[in-house]
């Protein structure tokens, strides 16, 4: 039984209205609330709400009473409301083991060029091939000079607050040089490089499942498995950024080593890597999160399985986090949440049984909306942000 089934179809509606909204902020530019009521059929009520909401977020902005003087709008000029950073544009990537995925977005989410390239981040020169796959894409764009001001890259790791360096396995050489001041000289572009998770944490709350919402937990279960938290509607990012790893909560006294150096991770037994060695036992040939999608699509009973005992030890952790800290939502998603719902009903299914009954009860858990384009979102939302306080 789904917690609060009623809230999870109210978080829908309200992400679609808000996608609405900003599709026509940026078609429109400077709009009125009047206008935008009209041209969505929703409420005066409803669509001041969110853009109050959208305001408090800091994506859209009043617009200024004297510019909207000049430029000859009539009316209640100062009732015109735009997105922050207006015809702004986004480059945002995401480093993943694989690959590098870049995008050039818009400050409304609208993705406007997105190209996938084999970059190996492990090696010496991987800043430098990663500079020229994003001068690329932005020389590729109409206006790209002028119109992108900043890139945001999403990471596998921990950002350490100041230095900048990245933390992780799987990008071992930038714990010695700090990623973004290399890439921000080789690109000219403002640069801001964050932990993937807290990206998609953003991206969800600014575009898909949790929008709106300001106390959000939102699990990533990839190659590691992070926790991104939005509390009191700001990022948490704890003492030199090294807040929101879930994956190393131990599970196991005497479990698996983990690549962190200690024994019995959460990520030792709930990881992709984990669960597909466990699914290789009887599927052999199952190598990606692609091909477990598609066995969990197709009702497979052994990959159903683990999936759903992986998500059974997270939801654990992630209701000692809940009884915690009482968030409003938990969104689950990640490479291991393709295929259907198991994942986060599972995880629902735990936090259910093992956090306080009258606080999951005013729980929703959800699963993500945005796939893997979550971490690409966050980086317009983490941009807006940016703009906004700028
Ligand atoms: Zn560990």
């Amino acid at each position: 039984m789904p917690i609060l089934s009623g809230s999870r179809g109210l978080s829908a509606l309200r992400s679609s209205n808000r996608r609405r909204l900003l599709e026509l902020l940026r078609e429109h530019g400077e709009i009125s609330r009047a206008d935008l009521a009209r041209l969505t059929d929703l409420s005066s009520t409803t669509v001041s709400s969110l853009i109050a909401e959208l305001s408090d977020e800091g994506m859209v902005t009043e617009v200024d009473r004297h510019r909207a003087a000049r430029t000859g709008r009539t009316g209640r000029p100062g009732r015109l409301v735009q997105l922050v950073g207006g015809r702004g544009l986004v480059a945002g990537l995401d480093i993943g083991r694989e690959q590098v995925r870049a995008a050039v977005c818009d400050l409304g989410g609208e993705v406007i060029a997105e190209q996938s390239r084999h970059i190996d981040v492990e090696a010496a020169d991987s800043l430098q091939l990663i500079s020229a796959f994003v001068n690329e894409l932005v020389d590729a764009t109409p206006d790209g000079r002028a119109r992108i001001a900043r890139l945001v890259v999403a990471v596998p790791g921990v950002v350490e607050t100041g230095s900048g360096f990245v933390s992780s396995v799987w990008v071992p050489n930038w714990q010695q040089q700090a990623p973004g001041p290399v890439l921000a000289e080789a690109t000219g572009l403002e640069t801001f490089v964050e932990n993937d998770a807290d990206l998609c944490a953003l991206g969800e709350r600014a575009f898909g499942a949790s929008a709106g919402l300001s106390d959000v937990l939102h699990v990533v279960v990839s190659s590691g498995i992070g926790i991104g938290m939005v509390l009191a509607g700001r990022l948490y990012r704890g003492n030199s950024g090294g807040a929101g790893e879930l994956g190393h909560v131990q599970v196991a006294d005497l479990g698996d080593l983990c690549l962190c150096g200690n024994r019995g991770c959460l990520e030792t037994l709930a990881s992709l890597e984990a669960v597909l060695t466990a699914l290789r036992v009887v599927r052999p040939d199952v190598r990606t999160s692609a091909d477990l999608a598609e066995l969990v699509n197709a009702g497979d009973r052994a990959a159903i399985r683990v999936v759903t005992d992986a998500g059974a030890v997270i939801g654990k952790e992630v209701a000692a986090l809940c009884n915690v800290l009482a968030p409003q939502a938990v969104v689950v998603g990640g490479e291991l949440a393709g295929g259907g719902t198991h994942l986060a009903d599972a995880v629902r299914d735990a936090v259910e049984r093992y956090t306080k009954p009258r606080t999951a009860s005013r729980i929703a858990v959800l699963p993500a909306e945005l796939g893997a384009r979550a971490s690409l979102l966050g980086t317009v939302a983490l941009a807006m942000e940016a703009e906004s306080t700028a």
